[in-house]
């Protein structure tokens, strides 16, 4: 712990400025038992089990740190599964992975602020130039001698980055006549390709093959084009082209309806029981008292709370898993410690302090197993599963585990 030194040191100098962050929870100095356990293995094998009924390249998004699994160790297990391509939002997030020692092509699809596009490019990243505003700084970099590699975004009706399609010639022409600008990619994004409806990415798809003629029409000459998130590459095979951009799928959600592969849950969010009580009838549990046991019941509290990324709406609506069974989290969930009713599991198998409690992914008990997915998290808050795991907070360590396949006889 060599940071509280260096914020002193800055609170004790007259010159304002700031002050490092503090790093995620260590695995190797957790105290407390809980703890995001990711399967690196399970994440390799989505990736293959995409990649074949795609039938392009694959290049994983492993933007927020991965969804919340870890960019460094889930891009690793990406690229050893055969990714030739990463994508992240900001440049910090493809520096993170260049310091880490990953070399494959790594395109930066939104964050490119003031000198972003110098840093992205020196640091071999490929930025996506997706605004007007960026052609002015992209010209200025051209007197360092250097080729800017870029993707050109077109918005087809998202709405949010991305050329708009009147100023796509115009646009394309002022690349073209900047001969140190490589344009090698040619993108879009869709806005609701989740949905059951698919005329809106119909749409779109149409709008992004008008774009590319008049990217070429103006002299530019991509060789990729992309424009499927997970839900795209899994419903609208014509919109595939090059390669695909997926990352929910990855780790084994697939928030929309598909005839794609199953896939794993790479995610699992496990702690063990903290204290056990019995309770009478009436008894309150937890801030407010708002639930109530209404017979003799068995209490379990468990060190984990919203500070956590156990999200107080939860409070009386998660489940659990202890023993392979379910039990309800009755009660506010607080910041640091949540309530589970354990009642029935006490009287079947019984329940101990330290026996594990599984938040999210799946558990084998003596009567059989259950899995819990990011999915029925997200229908009981409202939300959708990417929040859920984004949602876990640096608090809670991350371990990995890799389980090689087993081996196929012949
Ligand atoms: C996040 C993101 C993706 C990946 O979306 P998934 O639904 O997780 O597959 C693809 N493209 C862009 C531009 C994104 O921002």
């Amino acid at each position: 712990m060599r940071y509280w030194r260096e914020i002193y040191a800055a609170m004790n100098d007259s010159d304002p400025k700031t002050t490092s962050t503090f790093p995620r929870a260590n695995i190797d100095d957790a105290v407390r038992p809980t703890r995001a356990e990711i399967d690196l293995s399970a994440i390799a094998a989505n990736f293959q089990s995409v990649a074949r009924y795609v039938g392009v390249d694959v290049w994983g998004v492993v933007k927020a740190d991965a969804y919340g699994h870890g960019a460094v160790e889930v891009s690793a297990a990406l690229v050893r599964a055969g990714a030739k391509g990463l994508c992240v939002a900001l440049v910090e997030e493809g520096l993170e992975l260049r310091r880490a020692g990953i070399s494959a092509q790594i395109l930066v699809m939104s964050g490119v602020y003031g000198d972003g596009l110098d840093e992205a490019i020196d640091a071999g990243l490929t930025p996506v130039i997706f605004d007007r505003s960026q052609l002015e700084p992209l010209a200025r970099f051209a007197r360092r001698g250097q080729i800017a590699r870029v993707h050109l975004k077109i918005d087809t009706g998202m709405s949010r980055l991305g050329i708009s399609t009147p100023d796509v010639a115009r646009t394309c022409e002022a690349l073209a006549s900047m001969p140190h600008v490589r344009v090698d990619g040619l993108m879009t994004h869709f806005a609701d390709a989740d949905c059951d409806d698919a005329s809106y990415t119909d749409v779109q798809i149409d709008r992004f093959v008008e774009a590319e003629a008049a990217a070429r029409r103006a002299g530019l000459t991509p060789t990729v084009r992309h424009a499927c998130n997970s839900a795209g590459a899994f419903r609208f095979a014509r919109a595939r082209m090059e390669l695909v951009r997926t990352g929910i799928v990855l780790y084994g959600v697939a928030p929309f309806p598909h005839d794609g592969p199953a896939l794993m849950p790479a995610f699992s969010l496990r702690t063990a029981v903290l204290a056990l009580r019995e309770v009478p009838a009436g008894t309150p549990v937890g801030y407010a008292g708002n639930y109530r046991c209404s017979k003799t019941t068995v209490l379990a509290t468990i060190p984990i709370g919203y500070a956590d990324g156990f999200f107080r709406r939860l409070s009386s609506e998660a489940e659990a898993l202890v023993r392979g069974e379910r039990a309800k989290v009755v009660g506010n969930v607080s910041m640091d410690m949540a309530s589970i009713d354990v009642t029935a599991i006490a009287k079947t198998v019984g329940v101990s302090v330290g026996d594990e409690v599984v938040l999210l992914g799946s558990q084998r008990g003596a009567l059989g197993s259950d899995l819990i997915r990011a999915e029925e998290i997200a229908a009981r808050v409202g939300t959708i599963p990417y929040e859920v795991l984004c949602a876990v907070s640096r608090r809670v360590p991350r371990s990995y585990v890799y389980k090689p396949a087993p081996a196929r006889s012949p």
